[in-house]
């Protein structure tokens, strides 16, 4: 078994978690053409391709209005202030999450409220959220993690009536649904990111809000743009953060591919599923009835986790850890009341987690490669 390893590792194997580079291939020519139009017209910011990629991107999510911003750090940032939250509020979030979702609470100055998550789902556990939902709650930020949408039927059921502003991080799950509708579509706002390496992803920073309201869409157009309504007249204190034609562009080249990515990433998903089902030591993500899951991440949980990493790199297997620390245990959150110990699913499955590489344009021979290796791994 060693030696066959070995052997592997000798022929120069590599798999990365995502290849890019394939899949700008494959559009290339259309990604060129965009560069090309909009340069020809010197036409770089609220132009003409935000304007159609905004109407493409609000009829993906089957929401009314879409603005187009700088990140999705900025997206949810906005989001907020867009709803009026600030200083005083409280927001429930959870703390396994990337650190935007609580960093742009804070940054408006209302205090980001931690509840668990589900040890199944890696989402917000809303019976949690049912407990710690109160009067001084102003908004409810769930994580679409990995891909997989929380419950936002339980969520929706839980807020509805309340006053309580529901804006979702969908900067993971750019077309999974919940019980058949798209997420970004179930809150009052809904975040994305397009970085790069998300599912949909532009050639820079680029983010949007997505939401039914007229209101909240005009207040995010503003303050993304200064606050301005026509060019001298400022009517809120906004700021830049704007989505730029290029990028825009680019994506709505990549939008008319996205739902056949995202099918290729389940094709891959259950191929997985099928192949490490006998491997007792790993816990394999599950997909509740009422999901469309979109896999931005493949992600295994393993007590072994960091051997298993090391030894898939010995053998040029790229894997990732999304997130290795929980927020309530990072530098930047210790103003905030908690110590470990108070979010146990959090704090088990940060030291458990392990994303393999499950990407659209991943060859058969590839996977087959992270199959054997894991399994490898385990019988050794
Ligand atoms: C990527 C991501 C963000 C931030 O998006 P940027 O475009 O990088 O600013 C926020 N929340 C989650 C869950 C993310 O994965």
């Amino acid at each position: 078994m060693v030696e066959n390893i070995k052997k592997r590792a000798e022929s120069r194997r590599e798999v990365p978690i995502l290849d890019l580079s394939k899949q700008h291939e494959s559009i290339r020519s259309e990604l060129d053409r965009v560069y090309k139009d909009v340069m020809d017209r010197d036409d770089f910011i609220m132009g003409k391709e935000l304007e159609v990629f905004e109407a493409n991107y609000s009829g993906f999510c089957e929401t009314e209005h879409c603005v187009g911003v700088g990140s999705g750090t900025d997206a949810l940032h906005l989001a907020l202030r867009a709803a009026g939250v600030g200083e005083g509020d409280q927001v429930i979030t959870v703390p396994f999450t990337f650190t935007a979702t609580a960093e742009t609470i804070m940054e408006v100055g209302a205090e980001p409220v931690f509840v668990d998550i589900d040890p199944d789902t890696y989402c917000m556990d809303i019976d949690q959220l049912e407990e710690k939902l109160d009067d001084r709650t102003r908004a409810v930020i769930p994580v679409h993690m990995y891909g997989l949408p929380a419950n936002m039927s339980r969520i929706q059921e839980l807020t509805e009536d309340t006053g309580t502003v529901v804006i979702e991080d969908a900067c993971q799950a750019h077309g999974a649904l919940w019980k058949e509708k798209t997420v970004g579509g179930w809150g009052d706002l809904g975040c994305f990111s397009f970085y790069p390496a998300k599912n949909l992803g532009a050639l820079g920073d680029a983010g949007a809000v997505v939401t039914p309201h007229e209101n909240l869409a005009q207040n995010v157009r503003r303050l993304r743009d200064h606050g301005r309504e026509g060019k001298y007249t400022h009517v809120i204190k906004g700021c830049n953060s704007r989505l730029d034609n290029l990028q825009a562009g680019f994506l709505n080249v990549k939008l008319k591919h996205i739902t056949r990515w995202n099918e290729l990433r389940r094709e891959r998903a259950t191929t997985y599923l099928e192949a490490l089902e006998p491997v007792e030591q790993l816990k394999l993500p599950m997909e509740p009835d009422e999901a469309y899951h979109v896999y931005h991440q493949f992600t295994v949980l393993c007590n072994q986790r960091d051997a298993l990493k090391k030894h898939l790199e010995t053998v040029g297997i790229d894997s990732a850890i999304h997130y290795p620390t929980p927020l309530h245990l990072q530098p930047a959150y210790h103003d905030l009341p908690y110590e470990e110990g108070d979010f146990p699913v959090s704090e088990r499955v940060s030291d458990q987690v392990l994303s393999i590489p499950c990407f659209p344009e991943m060859t058969d021979d590839q996977q087959q490669y992270v199959i054997d290796s894991i399994q490898e791994f385990f019988v050794e």
